[in-house]
């Protein structure tokens, strides 16, 4: 990677982080309660190792033969990997090997395939996807369905349920919309035993155009591509 493209990657990291920080101080939240996931599909892992360097830990794909080449080339560094692409079915195996967190369960059955082809001493942190706008082009349960699957995910061994993930749909409110995950990540919170409320602690929402907005909601994991690694092309 030359000089200037690490110093661009270093500049937009300064000003995503000044993003955050500013979000945070509006809506009266400590940043210590944001993850920033650098989404970095598309990008080579030269761009990951650079981001790693720059003290990043956390990083999501969507594309899973392209993260898979990526994460296979990247074994030397210690970074987090989130699975926040589509799952199809007979794709799960490979899913469960490589991430540590996947954001868009939305149906019992890929649950289940993941918790049963899960590698041996591992565990998945699993997200529920929800479709809070309703969006027939976007994957996600209904509200309506959010609970059920997560009382069923739960029960299943190799998986720990740790909350929800949303995408909105491009003509969404993200204020409300964000608000509304956030409401019914509150409603299932209350309606879990203890021993499992202690994990329900993360909510996935917020890209590079509405961080902000998905703060203020209560977003603990925002997924930042374009903001860092600049535009896909
Ligand atoms: C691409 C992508 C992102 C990052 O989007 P930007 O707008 O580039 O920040 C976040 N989440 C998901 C699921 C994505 O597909």
């Amino acid at each position: 990677m030359s000089s200037t493209a690490a110093d661009s990657l270093a500049e937009r990291l300064a000003l995503l982080n000044e993003r955050i920080q500013r979000a945070c101080v509006d809506s009266g939240r400590s940043l210590e309660e944001i993850t920033l996931i650098g989404v970095s599909k598309t990008k080579p892992a030269a761009d990951v190792t650079a981001a790693h360097e720059l003290g990043l830990h956390d990083f999501g794909e969507n594309y899973l033969q392209e993260a898979t080449g990526k994460i296979d080339a990247l074994q030397g560094i210690a970074a987090t990997w989130h699975y926040v692409g589509n799952i199809q079915s007979n794709k799960t195996k490979e899913v469960a090997k490589y991430f540590d967190w996947v954001h868009t369960v939305d149906r019992s059955k890929i649950g289940q395939r993941l918790s049963a082809q899960c590698p041996a001493g591992k565990t998945i942190q699993v997200l529920i996807q929800v479709n809070i706008d309703d969006d027939p082009n976007k994957g996600g349960c209904s509200s309506a369905q959010a609970l059920d699957l997560t009382h069923q995910l739960m029960a299943l061994p190799n998986l720990q349920i740790r909350g929800l993930m949303t995408i909105l749909s491009k003509d969404s409110k993200p204020r409300d919309s964000y608000e509304s995950v956030a409401q019914l990540f509150a409603q299932i919170a209350a309606a879990l035993p203890a021993a499992q409320q202690a994990y329900w602690d993360t909510l996935s929402m917020g890209m590079t155009d509405d961080l902000e907005q998905a703060i203020a909601a209560g977003a603990t994991h925002i997924r930042i591509g374009t903001a860092l690694f600049g535009a896909r092309g």
